[in-house]
């Protein structure tokens, strides 16, 4: 049966979840709520007005297809970057 980790908004942590036959929906096997079999968790965050301003002025340009995308996609850039400097410094402590 497959599994995946999960974030399980009842335990409020990640946990193994086990999917429901064929349908995209997984369930927590500690508390068995639920998840659905996106693996998406929504979040809530305080950002700038004018920062927001400029976001939807690329979405409305065409450059990416809404706000959720926009941010998966300059988290994903911003964890590359960050990895990046982790193995210089990893790099700078062995050599
Ligand atoms: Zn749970």
């Amino acid at each position: 049966m497959e599994e995946r980790v999960l974030y399980c908004k009842r335990c409020r942590k990640r946990t193994i979840h086990r999917r429901e036959g064929s349908r995209f929906v997984y369930r927590c096997t500690e508390c068995n709520s639920p998840t659905s079999g996106t693996g998406l968790v929504l979040i809530t965050i305080h950002i700038p007005a004018t920062l927001l301003e400029e976001l939807d002025k690329l979405i409305e340009a065409g450059r990416l297809p809404n706000r959720s995308e926009a941010i998966r996609y300059a988290l994903r850039q911003f964890i590359i970057e960050e990895k990046k400097g982790m193995e210089g410094e990893i790099e700078f402590i062995s050599g």
